[in-house]
């Protein structure tokens, strides 16, 4: 497809090609939206195949961080950005600074932060050439490593689904799989088994999985098996699309609630749990405690007021499953449907006024 139809497709704003000749840096920063408010998305460092892929990559995240922080209710838009490149051999003081000078170039328009590829230190190298990027070090005056408030925000928004099966927010007596024990996955455990839960969990490196196993006395399981174990929640903590035709039919929870992004396969997915009555929490909801620490920096950052707007995602999930509920509709479609209403409020809101004035 030309740029411009992909473009067009999804209304994105402004795409810009970003290359440094003396560091090599080939990077893609894409707006999808600045209704709502500057386009915060991480930075993406990652051996693309093409550079279609990285386009295609970088236009998709981009998409994804506008419904984010809408349906979170902050106000930002979506943006995204990628450098070509493989992050163990081309990350450089000097290409992440070429970075920096391409997000200085949109003025505030897109706000930059790590992503995979990417961590607090390289937020801080980019710090040295613009003031629009977060996630830097404590050390810098930023919030540090984002996982230990994705993790609360993927707890908080697990307790919501609770609530909303079993009448109790309680994960007390609550049997949880974990696929995945990185940086999201062991705090969540650690949440979980702190509140009465047990936890059984997975990883395809036994390194974190048995210093978990030691710390917290969890149980664990190969793999592929953690689909089918007896839990009451699934927590999807690692890669994306694993809920698909494979491992759909074995799964035996009644909740849905992990950190992963784009867990379904495909939309038609989010349809089947639906109609099997298992409470599936949008990813893009649950796991938004990251993005919405990061938005504290904008401000000051301050850790008290950070824990306490993720602890709002227990309501802002309350009103999607509610919403599913009451129109009989997927909880992904529901989460669409409140970011989308949002962004038109807005919309009309700032049309009536330019008219007006
Ligand atoms: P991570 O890389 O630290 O941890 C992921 C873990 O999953 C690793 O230990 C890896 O070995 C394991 N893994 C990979 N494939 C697996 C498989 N097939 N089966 C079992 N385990 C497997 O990543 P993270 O920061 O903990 O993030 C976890 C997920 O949450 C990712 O999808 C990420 O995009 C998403 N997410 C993270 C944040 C954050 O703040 N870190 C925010 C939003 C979304």
């Amino acid at each position: 497809m030309a740029v411009f139809d992909m473009l067009r497709v999804d209304g994105y704003e402004q795409v810009n090609f970003w290359y440094d000749r003396p560091t090599g840096l080939k990077a893609i920063m894409a707006i999808h939206s600045t209704e709502l408010g500057p386009a915060l998305g991480g930075l993406r460092f990652w051996p693309y195949k093409s550079e279609e892929d990285a386009l295609v990559d970088v236009l998709r995240l981009a998409k994804g961080m506008t419904y984010k922080a809408a349906a979170a209710g902050l106000n930002l838009g979506g943006g995204k950005a990628v450098i070509i490149g493989d992050p163990k051999v081309d990350k450089s003081e000097a290409l992440l600074r070429a970075f920096g000078r391409g997000v200085a170039s949109l003025n505030g328009r897109y706000i930059t932060a790590e992503d995979m590829g990417t961590n607090v230190w390289d937020m801080d190298y980019i710090s040295l050439e613009t003031k629009f990027v977060t996630g830097l070090t404590t050390a810098k005056g930023g919030s540090g490593d984002p996982s230990p408030m994705t993790a609360f925000g993927v707890f908080t928004g697990m307790r919501a689904c609770c609530n909303q099966v079993w009448e109790s927010s309680s994960i007390r007596g609550k049997r949880v799989a974990i696929q995945g024990t990185g940086h999201v996955g062991q705090h969540l455990a650690r949440y979980i088994v702190r509140e009465g839960g047990s936890v059984v969990a997975t990883d395809v490196s036994t390194e974190s999985l048995t210093a978990l196993k030691n710390e917290l006395g969890i149980d664990t399981v190969a793999p592929d098996d953690i689909y089918g174990v007896d839990c009451d929640i699934f927590a999807p903590c690692a890669i994306g699309a694993v809920i698909n035709d494979n491992t759909i039919d074995q799964l035996k929870c009644k909740i849905i609630a992990g950190a992963a992004n784009n867990q379904l396969a495909e939309e038609r997915h989010g349809d089947l749990l639906h109609e099997r009555g298992i409470l599936y929490a949008p990813d893009y909801v649950i796991n938004a405690g990251g993005l919405l620490n990061v938005y504290e920096e904008l401000h000051g950052y301050n850790r008290e007021r950070a824990m306490q707007k993720v602890g709002q995602l227990m309501e802002a999930m309350t009103r999607i499953v509610e919403k599913s509920k009451a129109e009989n509709i997927p909880t992904y479609q529901a989460a669409d449907h409140v970011a989308e209403r949002r962004m038109q409020l807005i919309r009309e809101v700032k049309r009536t006024y330019l008219n007006r004035n």
